[in-house]
């Protein structure tokens, strides 16, 4: 599945915003740093309106969304990458997730301290980029290091490695994050497999107070222009107002929110933007026992897609049966659709479709 990393620095808001995605209290939120010392783990529920549409054509017994998993990295503060603070531990976290989602404090509150005293989200970012960027020099020249020999020997991959290091270490040096390398097609794949952290999508999370939820405030709209300028993205959310939410059922929670004046939970909105960072897309699989979201990335074959269900699926593929979503609802259902000429049998070479609601048929 994948995985988005919650970080930012102490009493952003991370913990309450971790508590609201997952409904829990495992993530204790207190006003005091390093709160959450072991990193926590949580999988979301992708909210689709569509897979509830689906369900109810089919008749489908059971709803199963697809997931996220979100993971609450404690730790990290200034002069972390030199051992401040957890120390190094928040690194190994933080290779292991697919993108950042970075929390911002935008709200004013005397009562809840913050690390240097003062409200500046946009500083605050530079604080944990810079941190990021110093983990990545480190791990740069310690991983040169090891390369030498290999090099030296002329194994190829080395050299690809190493040159696309110093491409790296390059810019890091010059004060920016790895993600300015231009990176050629060719150099794809071992670029990624370098895992630099500063090389990771960022989303941009700014907690706003209640009053603000709707609309932001000017502290968010310095994050937005931040995050424009380096084609990443962000969201505005009240973690706190999210909390509360999480807490209520569905129909209070529908009416606290028309009164905050918005229409969606912003955690609907803050996974969505996480989906859209990641170039996620969903398909579907509907029958009468269950209704079911897939997640893939833009641009999987039917087989890979297959594949996220089982292994075997994707091993003995044999086609697709395919309706889109428009198709299945417009026409009200998979045997109208089917009678339609809507339902198409496609093969191997197919990409999947956002939407797309499938049968895979395989040898096993
Ligand atoms: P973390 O250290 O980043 O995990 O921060 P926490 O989630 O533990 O929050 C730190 C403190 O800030 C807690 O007392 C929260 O209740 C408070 N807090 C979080 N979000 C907001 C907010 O939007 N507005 C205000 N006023 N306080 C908040």
């Amino acid at each position: 599945g994948f995985k988005m990393g919650i970080v930012g620095l102490p009493n952003v808001g991370k913990s309450t915003l971790f508590n609201a995605l997952t409904r829990t209290a495992a993530a204790q939120a207190a006003n005091f740093p390093f709160c959450t010392i072991e990193p926590n783990v949580g999988e979301v529920a992708v909210p689709d309106a569509r897979l509830d549409k689906l369900a109810a054509i089919a008749g489908s017994k059971q709803i199963i969304p697809t997931r996220m998993t979100f993971v609450d990295i404690a730790g990290l503060v200034k002069g972390a990458s030199q051992g401040e603070g957890l120390g190094n531990q928040f690194l190994a976290n933080i290779r292991e997730v697919d993108a950042i989602a970075h929390v911002l404090r935008c709200f004013e509150d005397g009562d809840v301290t913050h690390v240097e005293n003062r409200v500046d989200p946009v500083a605050d970012a530079e604080t944990i980029e810079t941190e990021l960027m110093l983990a990545d020099i480190d791990s740069i020249e310690k991983r040169m290091q090891n390369l030498t020999r290999k090099v030296r020997g002329g194994d190829k991959e080395a050299v690809q490695q190493e040159r696309l290091l110093k491409a790296a270490l390059a810019v890091l040096e010059d004060g920016k994050p790895a993600r300015t390398v231009e990176v050629d097609a060719d150099d794809q794949r071992a670029w990624k497999l370098l895992q630099l952290l500063t090389t990771k999508p960022v989303l941009y999370v700014c907690n706003v107070s209640e009053e603000d939820a709707a609309e932001g405030n000017a502290h968010s709209a310095r994050v937005a222009e931040m995050a424009a300028a380096e084609g990443n993205s962000h969201v505005i959310i009240s973690a706190q107002i999210e909390e509360e939410i999480s807490q209520l059922e569905d129909e209070e929670a529908e009416m606290f929110l028309s009164e905050m004046g918005l229409d969606e939970p912003g955690l609907d909105r803050l996974i969505r933007a996480g989906y859209e960072l990641l170039h996620l897309e969903t398909y579907f699989t509907v029958g009468p026992k269950e209704a079911r979201a897939w997640t893939i990335r833009q641009g999987t074959s039917a087989p890979q897609a297959a594949g996220v269900i089982h292994g075997d699926f994707e091993k003995g593929f044999i086609r697709a049966e395919t309706i889109a979503f428009d198709d299945f609802v417009a026409l009200g259902g998979e045997q109208p659709a089917k009678e339609a000429g809507k339902m198409r049998a496609e093969g191997k070479a197919y990409v999947v479709k956002d939407g797309d609601v499938l049968h895979f048929l395989f040898n096993t």
